[in-house]
């Protein structure tokens, strides 16, 4: 049994929905090698990350996702199979493309609460989650408010003050 880890770049875009993985992007794979009777059987994963637009307000979204594979490369025999061992070599290309574009979401969002675009005037109906909420803050916390403004906030906001 062998293990392997290494990285690879891809060459192209694997996707064709509004989220994909991108060409250039990379993926961590983690491989394992067992030889059985009839072959070897690949096991492992990748890690990687797919990018694309919230299917219903078209926000920019990213993703890291874990596809997981397994598939056995026969010795090449008599019988034909979608995967073989060639010249000692088995090409995992198609069998984690396969894995991976598989584990794209049919529908991604932003946010399992997204609620889309206003129908009238197009706009965003879902609130940004980011770090700045317009909900009022709970008066009990404001003491870790004043922690958190003085470390860093404080100093981002002079920053962008001096900007402007
Ligand atoms: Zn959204």
């Amino acid at each position: 049994m062998r293990e392997h880890t290494f990285t690879v770049t891809l060459p192209e875009q694997w996707g064709e929905g509004i989220v994909t993985f991108e060409s250039g992007s990379e993926l961590d794979l983690d491989v394992r090698l067992e030889s059985v009777h009839e072959g070897i059987l690949v096991s492992g994963s990748a890690d990687g990350e797919y990018v694309g637009v919230c299917g219903r307000c078209l926000t920019d979204i990213s993703e890291p996702v874990e596809v997981e594979f397994q598939e056995l490369f026969a010795y090449p025999g008599e019988e034909e199979t979608d995967f073989e061992v060639q010249d000692d070599h088995v090409d995992l290309e198609t069998l984690v493309r396969d894995a991976a574009v598989l584990s794209l979401p049919f529908q991604p969002v932003c946010q399992p609460d997204c609620l889309g675009l206003d129908p009238v005037t197009g706009e965003r109906l879902t609130e940004s989650t980011g770090t700045e909420q317009a909900a009022p803050i709970d008066p009990r916390w404001s003491a870790l408010q004043q922690i958190t403004d003085q470390d860093g906030t404080a100093e981002s906001r002079a920053a962008e003050k001096e900007e402007s």
